[in-house]
């Protein structure tokens, strides 16, 4: 067994966790970077998630360092990859001309930026990056988190990492519960949080549905068919509610009204790129009636110059593959679940290779070819790990509850502003079909704003949740689950922790004590992190 000492220790190298590490390196912090995978990043990468982001983001509404992410995004298109001629020129390239965000890229790309951001603090000794090691057990004393022991996949070595503090930026919150931190997961009851949309008896198992991405080109003249996966027939057989044709078909709820709605389906559309335009306000509605392949594109292959990429890339991650069977922590089954999901995803292929309606009257796309090495090449060709939607959130000194934010509720007011904001997002609440059977919930909110007060658990006083797993509930967790926000949440762990460090607080007294929240504030605000919105309207 191997010991190591820091100053903090970030378990989770997703999105929110390489900013809390690189923003505390940044400030002088010895860091220790622990991720599970070979990959950093997280949903935007292991998971193979392209941002979701708001209608306003090219002009505001993120932290100066998301922006410059962005930026650079694009930049290393320009740089390294063969566009033509419109696409250089354009401001606001959008590598997959998608429906759903402005910034649809490959995954890789986005790899590469956060390498670059974590490479020059690797050099300088500052942070340190445990790969491809997860979390096994915690130590505590009292109130605080002293030691997280790892262990590496690859080695099956142990490291006990000692450190003053410790931000769970796990995707699943694994920390909170390893360290007996204060944690509920699923659905709150509305006797408890008042929220219009609560379920009337709270059922921690109840959680968002989880989704096993994948990449797809089109080979219209080779057979790319993969197995019939073994519980193909159990998946096509499958009817549940709101899918009248069932959930390996092209009709789907409407997530709003759900009514069925009829998707359309064929690849390689001779698409004009300039007229698609992220349909914000209706992403999956409106948008995926055109047809799903350009929902999520990640390489329109118009963008690019001739012959370069004979087929565009796509990536998957529609209802089809939302797996509802139950959840994948904190259940007796979670295993067999994270399994069965991986099927679904596979049966789902293998539907489209096979059964899929298509627009000449044929069936199935044998051409389909999965595109396992745009993931990171894992065995079965989907993405490294699930898109895991919900996670253990901390009981938090405040827990953000859909009547702060909810448009319904909130109407021209927008969103509750908060004194102790340190940051901002925005997103419909999007609650997929869960795994304790509710349907679609869908619900229009108001430019939100991210209380200190969600980042700090009830009674630990050095771990800071760094990813999703901040004080929301089952529902809000629906608007505050995205890459922008989690960039967010991670940025400021790293801002809040160096304060401390600097003044000799805990993150409570910051909140609590008006001159040290000041303090902080300008402070964040002066990196560049926005905490207000300007007046705009939400949808
Ligand atoms: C959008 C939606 C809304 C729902 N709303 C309600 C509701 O309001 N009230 C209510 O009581 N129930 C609801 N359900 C649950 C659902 O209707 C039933 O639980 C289910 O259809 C019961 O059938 P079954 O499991 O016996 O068999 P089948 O539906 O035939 O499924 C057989 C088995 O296949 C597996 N399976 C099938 N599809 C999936 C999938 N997508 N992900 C994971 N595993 C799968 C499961 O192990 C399942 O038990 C909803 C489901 C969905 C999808």
């Amino acid at each position: 067994m191997r010991e190591n000492e820091t100053q903090l220790l970030v378990v989770g190298g997703g999105v929110g966790g390489v900013m809390a590490a690189v923003t505390a390196a940044r400030r002088g912090i010895r860091v220790v970077l622990t991720e599970p995978t070979d990959w950093l990043g997280g949903v935007l990468t292991a998971q193979g998630v392209p941002p979701d982001e708001h209608v306003w983001i090219e002009q505001f509404g993120s932290t100066a360092t998301y922006r410059e992410y962005r930026n650079s995004v694009r930049e290393y298109y320009r740089r390294n990859y063969p566009l033509t001629d419109d696409a250089l020129r354009r401001p606001a390239f959008n590598p997959g001309g998608a429906k759903v965000s402005d910034l649809c890229h490959e995954p890789r790309v986005t790899l590469a930026v956060l390498e670059s951001l974590v490479a020059p603090l690797r050099g300088s000794g500052l942070l340190q990056v445990l790969m491809e090691h997860e979390p096994l057990a915690a130590e505590t004393d009292g109130d605080r988190v002293t030691a997280v022991t790892v262990r590496g996949s690859r080695t099956g070595e142990t490291t006990v990492v000692s450190a003053d503090w410790v931000i769970d930026a796990s995707e699943t919150g694994e920390l909170l519960r390893l360290a007996g931190v204060e944690y509920v997961t699923g659905a709150e009851a509305e006797v408890d949080t008042g929220e219009p949309h609560a379920a009337a008896v709270a059922d921690p198992m109840n959680m968002q549905p989880v989704s096993v991405c994948f990449a797809l080109d089109h080979r219209p003249e080779e057979d790319h068919t993969i197995d019939r996966p073994a519980g193909y027939d159990q998946f096509r057989a499958a009817r549940a509610v709101d899918w009248p044709d069932g959930q390996l078909s092209l009709t789907a709820p409407h997530p709003k009204t759900r009514l069925p709605v009829r998707h359309q389906f064929w690849p390689n559309p001779d698409d004009d790129l300039a007229s698609i335009r992220p349909d914000y306000a209706d992403q999956r509605v409106g948008s995926m009636d055109r047809n799903l392949w350009t929902f999520r594109r990640i390489a329109a292959r118009a963008n690019f110059r001739p012959e370069a990429y004979p087929s565009d890339l796509t990536l998957v991650n529609w209802p089809q593959m939302d797996y509802w069977g139950g959840p994948v922590f904190d259940h007796p089954d979670a295993e067999a679940h994270a399994r069965a999901a991986r099927e679904l995803s596979r049966s789902f292929l293998y539907w489209l290779q096979t059964e899929a309606p298509r627009p000449d009257g044929g069936t199935g796309w044998p051409g389909l070819r999965l595109r396992g090495d745009v993931l990171g090449d894992t065995e079965d060709g989907l993405a490294k790990t699930p898109y895991i939607r919900e996670s253990r959130r901390i009981r938090a000194e405040h827990t953000i509850v859909e009547q702060e934010l909810s448009l319904a509720v909130r109407g021209d007011e927008g969103a509750v502003t908060y004194d102790d904001s340190v940051g901002v997002g925005m997103y419909r609440i999007d609650l997929h079909p869960s795994t304790g059977g509710d349907p679609y919930i869908d619900i229009g909110c108001c430019p939100f704003e991210l209380p200190l007060g969600a980042l700090l658990p009830v009674r630990v006083e050095n771990l800071l949740p760094g990813a999703k797993n901040i004080g929301t509930t089952h529902i809000t967790n629906g608007a505050y689950r995205m890459p922008l926000m989690e960039w967010n949440i991670g940025e400021v762990t790293g801002h809040l922790i160096a304060f401390c460090v600097q003044h000799k607080a805990t993150p409570r007294q910051v909140r609590e004590d008006e001159d040290l929240l000041a303090d902080f504030t300008r402070e964040i605000e002066t990196a560049g992190i926005e905490r207000h919105w300007p007046r705009v309207t939400g949808y």
